[in-house]
């Protein structure tokens, strides 16, 4: 069909569609509705997509919609991000003034590491398996000029703070935190408030990166005991795959004798 064709039929749902629709790739479209499915935003290469990965976002977001009604949480900063310490999960509100449309829903594992960065420089840092480094180190607000970066940040204006979080998820492994993105000054109440909250969030994020991880589910198998270990060598001796010696040197071994 050619581009102009004034009738198409959506390659995720089947239905015809207008003109009011989505290219993928491999020249096929996709309805508004299936579009609206997918929670994309207008960055998102879709014209690269093929038809499965159409199916995979929309099935992952239904899969999303599910958790974030079971999201329940028990710690918030403001209107940057939400923690449910029960399920062990988190997420950055997607919506005006901290609502929620579709946030993605995140495991606590899912974190990698994470940076605090103000007009783009990097000035406090954490994660998996590393101490945090940076400003956060030293307490107070005056104490975090110099940080990891050495001293020149004099400007009393910031124009930008986010915490940037590399997460397990090849998809989308960098999730923001906006915290500011309005020239500030620097002495202001506002200013200092919002670097609290970033403090605070990063100390959060450190503690999670620096608890143990959560048991695999599979973890509540008892190691075979040594009896059912004799049992099955016995078993061995039985069928003639072992000799006698072979077994005695074995069962002593596992009695510890
Ligand atoms: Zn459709």
């Amino acid at each position: 069909m050619g581009f102009f064709d004034l009738k198409a039929t959506c390659a995720n749902c089947n239905k015809e569609i207008g003109l009011n629709r989505f290219q993928i790739a491999n020249k096929e479209w996709i309805c508004p509705e299936c579009f609206k499915k997918c929670g994309f935003n207008m960055t998102t290469p879709i014209n690269k997509m093929s038809v499965s990965d159409i199916k995979y976002a929309i099935s992952a977001q239904q899969k999303n919609a599910e958790k974030l009604i079971a999201f329940k949480p028990t710690k918030k900063f403001g209107a940057f991000i939400e923690f449910d310490e029960n399920q062990k999960t988190w997420l950055i509100p997607d919506g005006f003034l901290g609502t929620k449309k579709n946030p993605k829903i995140y495991n606590y594992s899912d974190i990698v590491d994470f940076e605090l960065l103000e007009d783009g420089e990097s000035i406090t840092k954490g994660g998996l398996g590393r101490a945090i480094t940076g400003g956060l180190l030293f307490g107070g607000i005056g104490a975090v000029v110099g940080g990891i970066t050495g001293g020149k940040r004099s400007k009393s204006i910031c124009n930008s703070l986010k915490i940037k979080i590399t997460v397990n998820d090849m998809r989308s492994p960098v999730v923001y935190i906006n915290l500011l993105a309005t020239a500030t000054k620097k002495d202001s109440f506002t200013y200092k408030s919002i670097y609290k909250s970033a403090q605070e969030i990063l100390s959060t994020l450190q503690l999670i990166c620096n608890s143990p991880k959560v048991p695999e589910e599979n973890s509540n198998v008892h190691p075979k005991s040594n009896a059912d270990e004799i049992l099955k060598f016995k078993n061995l001796l039985d069928q003639g795959i072992i000799t006698q010696e072979e077994f005695d040197l074995k069962k002593k071994q596992l009695l510890g004798l």
